[in-house]
C-alpha cells in the first residue's frame, strides 16, 4: 500500500443472515482505493450497501471476506475516524458543548472548553453550547455533530447522508461549509449520497455503486472537470452529475435519469 493511500479495500464481500435461514449478499468483490485528503462520494440507489460498506470501513461491522487497511496521515496503522450519520445522534440529556466534549479524552474535560468553544464557533453555533439538542434546529443538530466528528481531529470522516433529512437551503449551506472545514483538516472524506448534484459538488471522486448487491462499477474524477472552489449554480457541477447520473441510470436500467425520457 502507497504512502499516499489512506484506504485499501480489496474484494470486500458481506452477507446478512436473515432469520429464514437464508442469506442475503448486501457487497459483492468491493475494490476501493482512497488517497489522503481525498474527498470520495459513494453513490448508489437505495439498497445497493452504502450504508454497509461504511460499517465495514469503519469498524462497526465485519466482513465476511476481503480485506480493509487504512491508514493514518503519518503512515500510523491506527487511524483516527469519525462516523457521521443521517440523523445527529446527540444525546439528549447533554448540553450541546458536552455532547462535543464526550468524544474527548475523559479526564480533565474543562481543558477541552477553549477547543469545544472553536468547533462550536467553526460550524456557525458559537454562544449555544448551554443549549440542549431538543432547542436546535435539525440543521443545528447536525452541525453539533460536524463538531463533534471534527473535534477529534479524525484522519478519515465517514459520513452517510449526513445533510439527507435536511431542507435544501440549509443542505446547500452545510455542504459549502463543508468544503471549507476539509480544506483545512487534512482529512479523507467517504461520503455516501444517492444524491448525483451532492455528489459532484462535493467530491474529487465519485464512486458509483450498482444496484444490490452492491459492486463499484464507475468511478468518476470530477476534480479533473470541476475545479475548486466550487459554486453550486456553475453550470459545470450539474454538466458533470449528468456524467454520474448516466452512470447510475445504465445499469439499473430505471427512471434515475428523469428528464430525459428514460
Ligand atoms: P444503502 O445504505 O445503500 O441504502 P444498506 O447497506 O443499508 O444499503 O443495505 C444493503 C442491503 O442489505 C439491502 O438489501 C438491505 O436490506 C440489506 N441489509 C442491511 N442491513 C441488514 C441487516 N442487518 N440484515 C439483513 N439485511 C440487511
Ligand atoms: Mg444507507
Amino acid at each position: 500500500m502507497s504512502d499516499a493511500t489512506a484506504i485499501r479495500v480489496r474484494d470486500l464481500v458481506k452477507t446478512y443472515a436473515l432469520s429464514d435461514g437464508e442469506e442475503r449478499m448486501a457487497l459483492e468483490n468491493v475494490d476501493l482505493d482512497v488517497a489522503h485528503g481525498e474527498f470520495v462520494c459513494l453513490l448508489g440507489p437505495s439498497g445497493c450497501g452504502k450504508t454497509t460498506l461504511l460499517n465495514l470501513l469503519s469498524g462497526l461491522d465485519r466482513a465476511d471476506g476481503g480485506t480493509i487497511d487504512i491508514r493514518g496521515r503519518a503512515g500510523s496503522a491506527k487511524p483516527v475516524l469519525s462516523y457521521m450519520f443521517q440523523d445527529s445522534r446527540l444525546l439528549p440529556w447533554m448540553s450541546v458543548a458536552d455532547n462535543v466534549r464526550f468524544v474527548l479524552d475523559g479526564r480533565n474535560r474543562e481543558k477541552h472548553d477553549a477547543d469545544v468553544a472553536y468547533w462550536l464557533e467553526r460550524v456557525g453555533l458559537a454562544g449555544r453550547g448551554g443549549d440542549y439538542p431538543r432547542q436546535l434546529s435539525i440543521g443545528q443538530q447536525q452541525r453539533v455533530a460536524v463538531a463533534r466528528a471534527l473535534i477529534i481531529r479524525p484522519d478519515v470522516l465517514f459520513m452517510d447522508e449526513p445533510f439527507s433529512a435536511l431542507d435544501e437551503l440549509t443542505a446547500s449551506r452545510m455542504r459549502e461549509e463543508l468544503l471549507l472545514l476539509w480544506e483545512d483538516l487534512d482529512a479523507s472524506v467517504v461520503f455516501v449520497t444517492h444524491n448525483p448534484l451532492e455528489a459532484t459538488f462535493l467530491a474529487d471522486r465519485i464512486v458509483v455503486m450498482s444496484p444490490g448487491p452492491g459492486r463499484i462499477v464507475e468511478d468518476i474524477r470530477v476534480a479533473d472537470h470541476v475545479p475548486r472552489p466550487r459554486d453550486p449554480d456553475d453550470p459545470k457541477v450539474w454538466e458533470a452529475s449528468r456524467v454520474a447520473v448516466r452512470a447510475l441510470g445504465s445499469r439499473d436500467g430505471a427512471a434515475s435519469d428523469a428528464g430525459e425520457g428514460t
